[in-house]
């Protein structure tokens, strides 16, 4: 594998990059802060500028797991909401009317919660029914040159601009 614009054979799979965490280190390249053909070993804790800048596409979990992480993050913001709002309807309103508001707001939250968080974990499942697979395939073909800094899909050998996308050629 060669770059196609330098053909400089200091390539590497952008998915390796992101795995490694790490700078190619192989041959005549030298990082920064790094001697010549010394190798760098990968860190558990910090990630490389390239790795984040060829992160892998966003993937959801299952149905439940994205229901859930949905309802739990919806009770909250709506505990939020009846604690800052319950002080000003026992002001304006004491008695009834009160009552009757923390009523219908401890029933009605949860079934909100959960016809949101449905709408939310179906969502993620279309995404990652329809689109995920075609991002994914498209994300292992990205290609990384060292040498010029260039970004190529490895089965077209087209260059590719910073945000993924090819460029005109
Ligand atoms: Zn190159």
């Amino acid at each position: 594998m060669n770059c196609p614009k330098c053909h400089s054979s200091i390539v590497q799979k952008a998915s390796s990059i992101v795995v490694s965490g790490t700078h190619y280190t192989e041959g005549r390249y030298t990082a920064s802060g790094v001697s010549s053909g010394q190798s760098v070993s990968g860190s558990t804790t910090t990630t490389s500028a390239l790795a984040q800048r060829f992160a892998a596409p966003k993937s959801y979990p299952s149905y439940s797991s994205s229901f859930f992480k949905s309802v739990f993050n919806w009770i909250v913001a709506f505990i939020g909401v009846y604690i800052l709002v319950m002080p000003f309807v026992a002001l304006l309103s004491p008695g009834d009317f009160g009552q009757l508001f923390i009523y219908v707001y401890v029933i009605v939250m949860p079934l909100i919660s959960v016809a949101l968080a449905n709408r939310t974990a179906k969502r993620h499942c279309h995404y990652m029914a329809v689109e995920y697979p075609a991002l994914l395939a498209a994300w292992q073909r990205i290609w990384y040159c060292h040498a010029c800094d260039v970004t190529f899909d490895a089965m077209t050998n087209n260059p590719m601009d910073r945000s993924g996308g090819a460029t005109a050629s």
